[in-house]
């Protein structure tokens, strides 16, 4: 029998978050009415000439930068015609030859535990579509112009993954990567980023790639890999009964969680790729690169190893924190003095990332604010509130909001740690237990922390769950193994 080796290469268009069009003045902003962001340049109208948005050309760079990649000083615009009724134009905008984005590198980390480097072919400028609208309107189709001419960022990897997970965590550290830069919103479900999976699959051992489909537009981190789960299992079916995979873009469908046919694959030719006689060729100088080089924001790796080297986080909750640009601004709001960062940092990814998944919430929209989050963590580390008296306040932040202090006294909720009446309770109940103090004697070391447990268990009751824990545990072992 074969075994078959996977093959992956991904297109990525990430919607790059200027304000305007990449050839017109007219709004990128989401969800207008139809129809009312399209102005008479994305349309093509005759007349009209396409001047370029700097800011997308920044963003390029910025991106560019951030994978090491080598920026072309020099690099065209050129014409990529079809027909389709969502292109009035009849050819979209786009970098064919030489785009503004060459070779660069996008380090990941592999399934199998390794840091995987996947190499990025190029990330080339070009204008969206519009959208065919076939839901709306009864029997009919709408098209909505609003999206042509959005500028984006199309970014090719080389086939250097070998499985659906790391396809799926190349494309998630994409997201945290643009989303760190500010090039991108990120918003998956609007469409800001949109995944093309090529796959193929080959003979273990076999030098040359098999035949690939490309999976087309899509937008979830999880549906990456489905999809190309699905897909892999599919050629391999085909090939395994004798059959030959062809060359095509197929459509996934995350109902039926299934790849379809939707059109055999078109060659470059096809398109009739030219340079844009309305459009200069883009021409850059190193100075501007040096600027935006210059005015980079910290990466979401580098700020991982902050954390980790300066908070003494473990590295795969410094990655969590530091990976959405969201969450990091949260943390370093909420470690403020007397919290302990690593507190922090544990309560965000445990407790709060918990209570927001379920209630789908952005953590920009947490009821519980980072300086509430940050004085409960200030609470736990001078020993006011105990872990369990903690979540009752999390809990009363996350509900109603307020302050923790004030929420504290006003639900009694202050740990006692008050040493002298500690101590005073902790001699009540060892006196009242006569037998299960000479039990603890009898003990050995192991016995004897079990038994222990019976004592503190005492004291927690009468203190209604106040107690110090640390302290009861200390009074209780003086107060046993005295003779
Ligand atoms: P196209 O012109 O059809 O877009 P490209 O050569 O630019 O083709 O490749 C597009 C994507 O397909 C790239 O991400 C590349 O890594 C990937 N790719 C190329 N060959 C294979 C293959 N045999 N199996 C899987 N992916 C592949
Ligand atoms: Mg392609």
């Amino acid at each position: 029998m074969t075994t078959w080796e996977p093959v992956i290469g991904l297109e990525v268009h990430v919607q790059l978050a200027t304000k305007s069009k990449i050839f017109s003045g007219a709004a990128t902003r989401f969800g207008a009415a139809p129809n009312a962001q399209a102005c008479a340049v994305d349309l093509g109208l005759p007349g009209t000439l396409p001047v370029l948005n700097a800011d997308a050309v920044r963003m390029a760079i910025m991106f560019g930068l951030a994978v090491d990649a080598q920026i072309n000083l020099n690099s065209v615009f050129e014409r990529k015609n079809y027909f389709y009724p969502d292109l009035p134009k009849g050819y979209q905008i786009s970098q064919f030859a030489i785009p503004i984005v060459g070779m660069g590198t996008l380090h990941i980390p592999g399934q199998d535990g390794k840091p995987l480097a996947v190499r990025i072919t190029r990330a080339h400028l070009e204008e969206d579509a519009g959208k065919s609208v076939h839901d709306v309107l009864p029997g009919l189709s709408g098209i909505d112009l609003n999206r042509a001419g959005t500028p984006l960022l199309e970014v090719v990897s080389e086939p250097d993954l070998r499985n659906a997970a790391d396809a799926a965590t190349y494309f998630r550290t994409l997201w945290s990567l643009v989303r760190s830069l500010g090039i991108c919103d990120g918003q998956l479900q609007e469409g800001s980023m949109r995944c093309d999976a090529n796959v193929s699959v080959r003979p273990v051992g076999a030098s040359e790639f098999g035949v690939r489909t490309e999976i087309k537009n899509i937008n979830s981190f999880r549906f990456v890999e489905r999809a190309i789960n699905y897909e892999i299992e599919r050629q391999i079916d085909v090939l395994e009964r004798g059959g030959s995979i062809q060359r095509e873009t197929r459509l996934y469908d995350a109902e039926r969680n299934e790849t379809r046919t939707m059109r055999l694959k078109e060659d470059s030719e096809d398109y009739r790729y030219f340079p844009d006689p309305d459009l200069l060729p883009l021409s850059l100088d190193a100075a501007y690169i040096e600027a935006v080089r210059d005015a980079m924001p910290e990466l979401p790796a580098a700020r991982a190893a902050r954390y980790e080297r300066t908070h003494a986080i473990a590295a795969g909750i410094a990655t969590a924190l530091a990976e959405d640009p969201d969450v990091a601004a949260y943390f370093e709001a909420a470690c403020v003095p007397g919290a302990e960062p690593k507190v922090v940092a544990n309560w965000i990814v445990n407790d709060l990332a918990g209570r927001l998944n379920s209630e789908s919430r952005a953590i920009a929209a947490s009821p519980v604010t980072p300086q509430a989050l940050g004085t409960l963590a200030a609470r736990i580390a001078d020993a006011t509130l105990s872990s369990k008296t903690a979540k009752t306040v999390f809990d009363r932040l996350w509900s109603e909001g307020g302050d923790v202090d004030a929420i504290i006294d006003a639900a009694g909720l202050r740990q006692l740690d008050d040493r002298e009446a500690l101590a005073v309770l902790v001699r009540d109940i060892v006196d009242a237990n006569p037998n299960q103090v000479a039990q603890y004697q009898a003990a050995d070391k192991d016995k004897r922390k079990k038994l222990k447990g019976f004592f503190v268990g005492q004291i927690m009751k009468r203190t209604e769950g106040k107690a110090n824990p640390k302290t009861v545990d200390e009074l209780l072992i003086g107060a046993l193994e005295a003779p």
